[in-house]
């Protein structure tokens, strides 16, 4: 008796980066098709489409570009049982992040990657990250998903902390869901599979700012940036969250701000481990005041999602009842284990 295995149905989508990169005159561009990429690795055992949706440095992808992959991405949905998307690698946690929040309860695997070296480079990283994607893409429960260097991560958690290595990018507070092993592709699925259809939500406030905070910061700048018309803030505490309150008093700014309907997302300078603004009273002073804590999350996730939020023209208090939300495995909350 024969034993029937189905080939899976993968797409690729193209948008630059490195991966696709060539030399120039004007230095490293974006300059070969999705086609040439896949041509480069060697016979896959997937039926492979290729779309070219942009040829662009990773640095000039937006909420535009986000939109035409959130978009290509539902419209193609049924049609494949994975897509993979080429993506430079400096914005890819960004996208990755954004595209957890515009395709919730997405129905297929969605894995971005891209790679330090271009493909056309001898021993470049790119064939072997291209190959992880596309078997995460064939293998993987539905999500949205960033495969880079042996490691796959779930899309929201992943941040880019080397600039030049080939391990560029960690998953970060959650560990990842699969890693490449002598046994091939080992996965560590975490969350149930969606039951609820996917829903494509594209609306966005851009209208909002990332802050780190540093010694002798201005908190009086926030205010003069929601007076031309920021809407919404990340703002980067220190340690465990902890804004300065002696002199430049940042939680009574944020107070100001909160009763302009204008909320304020409390994260962490640290990459690793959670914000948490019980504890100290340099923390207790903003939550006071209004700050919403990210918990775990990335920047990347906590900006994408106050962008997202803001979007669906939620006020201060449902933007805090979002932030105590778990999406799509963004956020690890108090009460919830690392199972979420
Ligand atoms: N500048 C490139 C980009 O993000 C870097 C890369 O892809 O590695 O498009």
């Amino acid at each position: 008796m024969g034993i029937f295995t189905v080939t899976k149905k993968l797409l690729l989508l193209s948008t630059g980066g490195t991966i696709a990169s060539v030399a120039s005159s004007t230095g490293l561009t974006p300059g070969e098709s999705g086609e040439e990429l896949v041509n480069t690795l060697q016979a896959l055992p997937y039926e492979i489409t290729v779309e070219d949706l942009l040829a662009l440095d990773s640095s000039n992808i937006q909420p535009e570009e986000w939109r035409l992959m959130a978009e290509t991405v539902y419209a193609r949905r049924n049609d494949y049982d994975g897509i993979v998307i080429s993506h430079g690698t400096d914005t890819m946690a960004y996208t990755a992040s954004m595209l957890t929040f515009m395709l919730q309860n997405i129905n297929l695997p969605v894995v971005l990657t891209g790679s330090q070296v271009p493909m056309n480079v001898l021993l470049s990283d790119a064939p072997r990250n291209l190959t992880l994607a596309f078997a995460a893409a064939a293998a993987c429960r539905p999500g949205i998903y960033l495969a880079f260097d042996g490691k796959v991560m779930r899309g929201c958690r992943a941040v880019k902390v080397r600039t030049t290595a080939f391990d560029a990018f960690e998953s970060v507070n959650f560990p990842p869901v699969g890693v490449v092993t002598s046994d091939g592709l080992e996965r560590h699925p975490r969350r149930a599979v969606p039951t609820e259809p996917c829903v494509l939500n594209t609306k966005l406030d851009l209208n909002v700012s990332l802050i780190k905070l540093f010694p002798g910061f201005d908190p009086q700048i926030m205010l003069a940036m929601a007076e031309s018309g920021c809407h919404g803030f990340v703002i980067e505490g220190y340690g465990l969250g902890g804004m300065t309150f002696v002199r430049r008093n940042v939680a009574a700014v944020i107070g100001q701000l909160s009763r302009m309907d204008i909320p304020v997302i409390a994260a962490s300078q640290c990459l690793y481990e959670r914000s948490d603004l019980t504890k100290y009273e340099v923390g207790r002073q903003a939550l006071l005041e209004g700050a919403i804590s990210a918990h775990d999350m990335t920047s990347e996730s906590a900006i994408t999602k106050l962008m997202w939020a803001l979007g669906q023209g939620m006020d201060h208090a449902q933007v805090k009842e979002f932030f105590a939300t778990n999406v799509a495995g963004e956020v690890t909350l108090p009460e919830e284990t690392e199972e979420n």
